[in-house]
């Protein structure tokens, strides 16, 4: 089941299975997208399908497929196709508790979305446990870490790269005036408009750190980050005995997509890296230039702080591709939201998602400020 399958990892994964015949998709998931969720209706044919938008021509065209609508749709479909796996790839803290929801019902979360473990922390991954659910990382750098600990002693750290975004050779002077254009152009990977600016302030690198936290259980000082300007290295592990194991390849959202589907095994793919022509190099981030990665080690761990980031990010974003604040202001914005939110660690999914409004109103509260300066 893939819960997001017009966005770009959920479209990827219908094409790996597609092209593997390995899995068979009893069931889907979109928001708004009726057209590209048709297409995808009459290709995989799936038993079920929620729509967060109600259009009952689908229903018409595909009289054999039972539809869910509107914003309970999704835990409806998770509920009546208790699937053996499930891809969570929608964006943003819903998918939080779809992740909760899939915990319950399926085997196996293949996760790609970062706010079901910065946002749901121990509350998820103690519903993880309770059901005895399988959960494989399916973003780049944690499938690679994941991959390397497999059947190994701990390590003493554990790293994560990041491609450094559009903006990577600016000085941090210039970051003050660029344009949402110039920050969208990423250098390697295709992907969303947030992620792609979350990649450039580094926000992104740091939710990964947060999530590395939790799914490795590892403190933030073990989880080191290291530029890697052409993606080939994903990650890797760092013994006691100074050896280290790297994880490097295409950087093709494809393979991890398709290791999270086929673990333990793994499937072939199309895709073959030239180990002769890229150059394997790493190189240490300025976290002076990146402070949004700095202000992630620090609030690793505590929950209520983290899902004031994630939020505060959310809606700085959202303000600068708008044109409202300037690119060098999301930084202020996420740290003064998480100085202003109430301490309390939440102990449920509804204290979370309490959290997450009170966060994004101070989070607008702040847009305004800085838009009137
Ligand atoms: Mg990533």
């Amino acid at each position: 089941m893939v819960i997001g399958s017009t966005g770009s990892i959920g479209r990827q994964t219908l094409e790996v299975v597609k092209a593997q015949e390995c899995l068979l998709v009893i069931g889907i998931s979109c928001g708004h997208n009726i057209e590209l969720v048709t297409q995808q209706v009459d290709i995989h044919r799936p038993r079920f399908v929620a729509s967060l938008r109600k259009d009952p021509s689908l229903q018409v065209c595909f009289p054999r497929t039972r539809f869910f609508w509107g914003s309970k749709g999704i835990e409806e479909l998770l509920d009546a196709a208790r699937p053996d796996l499930v891809m969570i790839s929608v964006p943003g803290v819903a998918g939080l508790r779809y992740s909760l929801r899939a915990a319950e019902v399926s085997g196996r979360i293949c996760l790609a979305n970062k706010e079901t473990l910065v946002c749901g922390g121990r509350v998820f991954l103690d519903a993880v446990q309770k059901n005895g659910v399988e959960l494989i990382p399916v973003d780049s750098e944690h499938s690679a870490v994941f991959q390397l600990l497999e059947g190994d002693v701990k390590p003493r750290e554990i790293f994560i790269t990041a491609s450094g975004g559009a903006v990577r050779d600016l000085k941090k002077a210039e970051l003050q005036e660029i344009t949402a254009a110039q920050v969208l152009k990423h250098p390697v990977w295709s992907m969303g408009k947030k992620v792609t600016i979350d990649s450039a302030t580094m926000v992104n690198k740091g939710l990964e750190v947060i999530e590395a936290h939790y799914l490795f259980g590892l403190p933030q000082e073990r989880i080191l980050t290291f530029m890697c300007r052409n993606s080939v290295i994903h990650g890797g592990v760092i013994y006691e005995d100074g050896t280290v194991k790297l994880h490097a390849g295409v950087p093709d959202m494809k393979i991890p997509i398709s290791y999270s589907l086929n673990h333990p095994e793994r499937r072939p793919m199309d895709t073959e890296f030239d180990l002769t022509s890229e150059s394997l190099l790493l190189e240490d981030i300025d976290e002076d230039k990146y402070p949004a990665l700095s202000l992630a080690r620090e609030i690793t761990g505590h929950h209520a702080r983290q899902i004031a980031y994630n939020a505060a990010d959310e809606i700085s974003v959202e303000a600068f591709l708008a044109g409202r604040i300037r690119f060098a202001r999301v930084f202020g914005i996420i740290s003064s939201t998480i100085q202003r939110i109430d301490l309390h660690a939440p102990t449920s999914y509804n204290e979370i998602m309490e959290i997450d409004r009170t966060a994004r109103i101070i989070a607008e509260e702040e847009v305004l400020r800085c838009s009137s300066l």
